[in-house]
């Protein structure tokens, strides 16, 4: 008999992610062997199995739960015009701050964000408030000057060095730009994409006219951006190379509230599906709406460094669409032939507005691996029976994410338990990712799984020669039963489905 207790364990740090993740194989710093390339990650072999899956949910979530959703893969090179139209060129920009003793350099809004947190956490709610606004209203008129004194009005001090001696604040533009062409002479500069959003705007006519598809309608995609980010300092949440999920929804114009609340509770719903707690989760509305939106509103999780954005939802107006056309000089109308009840006429040619979903695979995978790390302290024994107590740590994923659904073992490596669960192994291999393993004591081998996430093990043992039976142990409660080799298949697989994940959705 074992029973947890999860009190007196101190909280999960951001470390303790980072160190489990390296160690077990899932996220490895780049170019380790060369000391590391600031802000980019490699995922390991257990990471890309838990991130694959995300991807998968996702898609699965957009394009097959909604019959009006469809999904493109576009390049990440594109014409440079295109970064030109959606305003990246000129503005897609974050302010920046150095602090000239330490030589640090910081975010500008972020040590202002920084500073409205600590007052709200104090307490002081309406203080916090009115910082961000002030802040907000700054940069809206792009008065650096004026950023500048509030950091310093605001008494914000360097955390590493402890003085004010700020630079003045600067706009930085976040594109990483590249040459095309062989020869230096002939080259043109373009843009390694800072979001998947715009490729999915270029193709709206193609997808519109070769799918037959009806206003309104989806366009989804998953896929790599890249951002030359001022600060990279919280493992997988700001990278400078990291992957999108975005999905367009295009909408009749005026119809963009209804739709933009209805994706808002969707993908919420989506984020509390996966295993993500209601309480770690939160709305957070926009304090300024950028020049093109009419709404939006991120989803927040509570990371071992505060709530901070997982996914945005924007209702971007026709904003993106008739830059375009008046970039490209090609028309990007769509023509409505339902009636208008108002005039009793086919609402006709019209720029249709846009909703989008923008959720980072990268933060999203995050939030997971953080809401799985449990550490818990056990009582072994039974009631009475001596006390002892043992740290736990395992990785309490949703079977459909985690990266191996099941483990074989046998019991001893002898007396044909091994080809017995090889066996066994292979007769579920084609249904959901297992592996077997035979070395160590059992103990070792739960722990094992128990670190990466496994939710089920499947022992052999002698009697299993007798009566073809084995026990399942589950990774979260350690409960055994015993289930005859033939319901394995059908028990595990119902439990691992992706399918079953998606009908709570
Ligand atoms: P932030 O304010 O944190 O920089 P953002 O508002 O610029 O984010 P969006 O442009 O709305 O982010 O991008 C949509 C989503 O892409 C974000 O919600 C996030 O999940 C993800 N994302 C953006 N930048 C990064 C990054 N540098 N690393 C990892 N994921 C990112």
């Amino acid at each position: 008999m074992t029973t947890t207790e999860q009190s007196g364990m101190p909280a999960t740090s951001l470390q303790d992610i980072i160190g489990h993740a390296k160690e077990y194989g899932f996220v490895f710093p780049s170019s380790e062997i060369y000391d590391g390339l600031q802000a980019v990650y490699d995922y390991g072999q257990n990471g890309v199995e838990l991130k694959n899956n995300l991807k998968a949910v996702w898609w699965k979530a957009m394009t097959q739960l909604n019959d009006n959703v469809v999904g493109i893969d576009s390049s990440i090179f594109m014409h440079p015009l295109i970064w030109k139209a959606s305003g990246h060129v000129d503005s897609f920009n974050d302010p920046m701050i150095d602090n000239r003793d330490s030589k640090k350099r910081y975010r500008a809004d972020q040590l202002l964000e920084l500073k409205a947190e600590e007052y709200a956490n104090a307490g002081d709610e309406a203080r916090s408030t009115a910082l961000l606004q002030e802040m907000g209203r700054l940069l809206g008129n792009n008065d650096l000057d004026g950023v500048r004194n509030l950091i310093i009005a605001e008494g914000i001090k360097d955390p590493v060095s402890g003085t004010d001696n700020w630079t003045e604040v600067r706009q930085f533009n976040l594109m990483f730009s590249t040459q095309v062409g062989s020869l230096a002479e002939d080259a043109s500069l373009i843009y390694l994409r800072p979001e998947t959003a715009q490729g999915i705007f270029v193709n709206f006519l193609n997808v519109q006219k070769t799918g037959r598809m009806k206003v309104p309608f989806g366009i989804a995609q998953i896929g790599k951006a890249f951002r030359n980010e001022i600060v990279a300092r919280q493992f997988t949440f700001r990278m400078r190379e990291f992957e999108q999920m975005e999905m367009q929804f295009f909408v009749r114009p005026g119809t963009e509230m209804e739709w933009y609340e209805r994706w808002r509770d969707t993908r919420m719903k989506f984020h509390q599906a996966l295993g993500l707690p209601a309480e770690r989760l939160k709305f957070h509305p926009h304090e300024k709406l950028a020049h093109y939106a009419n709404a939006a509103v991120d989803i927040e999780y509570k990371f071992p460094f505060g709530f901070r954005e997982m996914e945005g939802i924007h209702s971007r107006t026709d904003f993106d669409l008739k830059a375009h056309q008046e970039m490209s000089r090609k028309k990007q109308q769509y023509f409505d032939n339902d009636i208008d009840p108002a005039t009793g006429k086919a609402y006709g040619n019209y720029i249709p507005y846009v909703v989008e979903t923008s959720v980072g695979a990268d933060r999203l995978f995050l939030a997971v691996l953080c809401n799985a790390f449990t550490k818990e302290v056990v009582r072994s024994g039974a009631p009475g029976e001596g006390d002892e107590q043992k740290e736990r740590t395992y990785l309490k994923l949703h079977p459909a994410l985690a990266p191996i659904k099941a483990a074989v073992f046998p019991l001893v490596r002898k007396d044909g338990l091994p080809d017995k669960a090889e066996q066994i192994m292979k007769s579920l291999r084609s249904e959901f990712r297992v592996v077997m393993e035979e070395r160590d004591a059992i103990g070792k081998r739960y722990t094992r799984q128990d670190l990466i996430g496994t939710p089920f093990c499947i022992v052999v043992d002698y009697q299993t020669m007798d009566d073809d039976t084995v026990t399942i142990r589950y990774r979260d409660t350690t409960e055994q039963i015993r289930v005859p080799i033939n319901e394995l298949k059908s028990r595990i697989g119902q439990e691992v489905s992706m399918e079953r994940l998606l009908e709570q959705m």
